[in-house]
């Protein structure tokens, strides 16, 4: 059974940062800061819906939330255990920055349920932290990785492609510096400059240059494939779709189909390969994976249409979501090298 997550999100609030993406109104899309009655609510209500509790946690996102007013993060954290155990929810999962981890807060957070621990890494380029005013080095990831992995919590990790002064290299290295750490699962965040941060001034006066989305596009498929082949999970390739985000939008790769962009181009590289250009083809795929085979908006029937290649596309829910069967031959499309 899929997991999936009961999301409670904490803005701004406590942060002593200011970091030069951040606009976390947008990106939450709420400016209302949740209390105990509005997690109870959240979570009975969350009961009657989700029909596999064990796989579902309740997820304090948005903030750093192991900054937050003690007193505060304990209200929403009692709040939120009295729904975890027999019959209740698998865990608790939160998010925050790497500097804000030590071993008293993580003994804090098991007594309260917590189960996985997601840190905004962001970058481990110190230089690209520093440019992005982040107020942590690579140094505190790799320490509070290991602290959260060995008190026995799962540990996420974050990290954003494109930031000011980060190059496709700076992003592939914090991708491999990421694999080391050996995370269960990451989220990959292609930046989106949103509107009164200090990545907008830099664009606005043209310090701070980004690549095309296709580039980009290209690079999260590496990191994709990457991190597949290390058996760890990317639970989130692009910023979720939300209409605060759209309206707040600047310049950036934010698109509310990225990640299914990201997948569709390596159908196509993986159809590429095995295809003969000069018969007609047939590509089979699982019926859950045709839309993405085809490409979003049709673009890969296009691509190959305009390139010379005859391609139907046809389902076989034998397969695996990631896989494609041209004859008898069946491939992982994460695994074309
Ligand atoms: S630490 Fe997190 S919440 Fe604080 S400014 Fe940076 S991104 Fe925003």
């Amino acid at each position: 059974m899929a997991h999936s997550n009961i999301s409670i999100f904490v803005p701004h609030v406590g942060c002593p940062h200011t970091c030069s993406f951040c606009n976390q109104r947008t990106i939450t899309g709420v400016e209302q800061i949740p209390n105990a009655d509005d997690v109870r609510e959240t979570c009975t209500r969350a009961l009657s819906e989700v029909a596999d509790y064990k796989s579902t946690e309740i997820a304090f996102f948005g903030g750093s939330f192991t900054a937050i007013p003690r007193d505060y993060m304990l209200e929403l954290l009692n709040a939120a255990f009295e729904f975890v155990g027999n019959d209740k929810f698998g865990g608790i999962r939160i998010s925050t920055r790497p500097d804000c981890i030590d071993e008293d807060i993580l003994a804090l957070l098991k007594a309260h349920g917590v189960t996985a621990i997601e840190l905004g890494a962001q970058s481990m380029s110190d230089k690209v932290l520093k440019a992005n005013e982040r107020g942590h080095t690579s140094d505190d990831v790799i320490r509070a990785s290991e602290l959260i992995k060995q008190n026995g919590f799962e540990l996420g990790l974050q990290m954003m492609t494109g930031l000011f002064q980060s190059s496709s290299a700076d992003d592939i290295y914090t991708m491999q510096e990421i694999i080391k750490l050996k995370p269960k699962t990451v989220r990959i965040y292609p930046v989106a400059v949103l509107k009164g941060t200090k990545l907008a001034s830099l664009y606005q006066s043209g310090e701070y240059k980004l690549v095309s989305f296709d580039e980009m596009v290209k690079l999260c498929v590496e990191m994709l494939k990457a991190f597949h082949n290390a058996e760890i999970d990317v639970i989130r390739c692009g910023l979720h779709s939300s209409e605060t985000v759209e309206q707040d939008i600047v310049a950036g790769f934010y698109h509310p189909a990225f990640r299914e962009i990201c997948i569709s181009q390596l159908f196509r590289y993986a159809i590429e390969k095995y295809a003969d250009k000069s018969i007609k083809t047939e590509v089979y795929v699982s019926g859950s994976s045709i839309s993405t085979a085809v490409g979003h908006k049709k673009a890969n029937k296009q691509y190959f249409e305009e390139n010379g290649y005859i391609i139907d596309f046809k389902v076989d829910n034998t397969l695996e979501k990631d896989e494609i069967r041209i004859n008898k031959d069946v491939y992982n499309v994460f695994e074309i090298t």
